[in-house]
């Protein structure tokens, strides 16, 4: 049978490494260029690949495609197999077929890679053999090639259930649903959600949904369709104590009926996000039987996540934070929320149709100057001009940097968490949380 990979970055190359393995015919086609370390992996595994072009006599004679996350359905190559009836999958679907034992999938708008990661560190500490990808790190379809793992935590994005047709986790978690990347899902709010809920459809009485049932996106949906997992909620609101959720300060949950407490003061994150984070994570290792024990050592005990809310250095008792991960204003909206001090706030970039609203009360208390860095800037100053006395502009993350250090007095703290994407000024995300932390050690 002939499997056709279109992409050739981390999810291609892993598909095709597996693909070769199970006896597929593997031909990979990348319309961009693709890495050289990629190339060399291609060669080494004997596969066969193209590069700037998808040649139509090589891809349309596929049995079956694996399509990368980052192509979109509208791609002319992708509308040609479809209208040929070729079944087009997300590496997820490929990889899961060769999987016998149970996969943990993790979706939502934000907090997918902290929850991801944390869920990932409780099993791990529990000495489970349990592998971390999907989103992360490593393509899960080249860690099954690999055989390395029994159980696997994947972070899933919308793109990536797109491309699924019998995956089923046994423990699907969706962390929150916000407006994001409405421009892949025909800047319909409704398709996205179905996207996200897309995690549950295979799953049987025996599998589970753990979910924010603060979260009126989550539970309208939930409230008009019926599905077939145990739904377990997590909340925060002091409303709901089913499944998990918060009193006088502590995480309580009544999942496996072991008295499982533990004071919110003792999470090492930060942030009432975060709290939430724990909580669904917590809700997994409780369903995974690890002992309460382990659980709350390794959710005091986690280092936390690059670019999260991350914490780079304190400089004249001004507090640098990196959070350069949010690229909407709702996970920025959680930064804010956790500030505890005045804050000089870096934010801008490349607008996704924010909406500032949301933010302005708390822009209100928390902030006292602004540091706008992007192509987008004058949103934010129409935004927040009248709000915030200093709303300053600036063109590149040192002269930010900088300004934000002149603005920031001792007992302040400057926060880099800029609610939009990265692609004007820096190549992602990654990219300007590191020319951040560079600026800040270099004051
Ligand atoms: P994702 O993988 O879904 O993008 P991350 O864990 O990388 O999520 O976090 C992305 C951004 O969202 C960070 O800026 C983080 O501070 C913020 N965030 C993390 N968890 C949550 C949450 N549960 N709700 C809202 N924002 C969050």
């Amino acid at each position: 049978k002939r499997l056709v990979v279109l992409g050739g970055g981390e999810s291609g190359v892993g598909t095709a490494i597996l693909g070769k393995k199970k006896g597929y015919d593997v031909f990979v086609s990348d319309f961009g260029k693709i890495k050289e370390n990629y190339k060399e992996v291609l060669s080494l595994n004997k596969l066969e690949w193209e590069e700037g072009k998808h040649t139509e006599a090589l891809v349309l004679n596929a049995d079956v495609v694996m399509k990368s996350p980052g192509i979109p359905d509208k791609a002319p190559i992708v509308k040609q197999l479809r209208e040929k009836g070729i079944p087009v999958i997300s590496e997820i679907e490929f990889a899961s077929q060769y999987m016998a034992a149970d996969t943990i999938g993790i979706t939502g708008s934000n907090g997918k890679t902290t929850t991801t990661m944390l869920t990932h560190h409780l099993l791990e500490q529990a000495r489970l053999k349990v592998g971390l990808a999907g989103n992360i790190g490593k393509s899960f379809a080249w860690q099954v090639a690999e055989g390395k793992f029994e159980n696997y935590v994947l972070e899933l994005s919308s793109f990536q259930l797109d491309g699924i047709v019998e995956y089923r986790p046994h423990i699907a978690v969706i962390t929150n649903i916000s407006p994001d990347h409405l421009d892949r899902y025909n800047y319909d709010y409704e398709l996205y959600i179905a996207a996200k809920f897309r995690i549950v459809m295979n799953q049987t009485e025996n599998d589970y949904l753990v979910y924010d049932a603060d979260d009126e996106t989550i539970t309208k949906w939930l409230e008009k369709n019926s599905i077939r997992p145990q739904k377990i909620p997590f909340s925060i609101s002091g409303n709901v104590t089913e499944g998990i959720y918060v009193e006088e300060e502590n995480i309580k949950s009544n999942i496996n009926n072991d008295g499982f407490i533990m004071p919110i003061r003792e999470l090492s994150l930060e942030g009432k996000h975060n709290v939430k984070n724990a909580m669904a994570a917590t809700a997994v290792a409780q369903l995974m039987r690890i002992r309460k024990q382990t659980i709350r050592e390794s959710l005091s005990d986690f280092d936390g996540v690059e670019h999260r809310l991350e914490k780079v250095l304190k400089i004249q008792n001004v507090q640098y934070i990196n959070d350069s991960k949010a690229t909407n204003t709702n996970a920025t909206f959680f930064a804010l929320d956790s500030m505890t001090v005045p804050t000089v706030w870096i934010v801008g970039g490349v607008d996704k149709g924010n909406d500032y609203d949301e933010l302005m009360q708390l822009v209100r208390e928390k902030v006292k100057a602004i540091v706008c860095l992007g192509v987008d800037n004058q949103k934010i100053i129409n935004a927040f001009g009248n709000v915030v006395d200093v709303v300053v502009e600036t063109g590149s993350m040192v002269e930010a940097v900088r300004t934000a250090q002149q603005l920031a007095e001792k007992g302040d703290a400057v926060l880099l968490s800029p609610a939009c994407a990265s692609f004007d000024l820096f190549e992602s995300y990654e990219d300007r949380g590191k020319q951040f932390k560079n600026a800040v050690q270099n004051l």
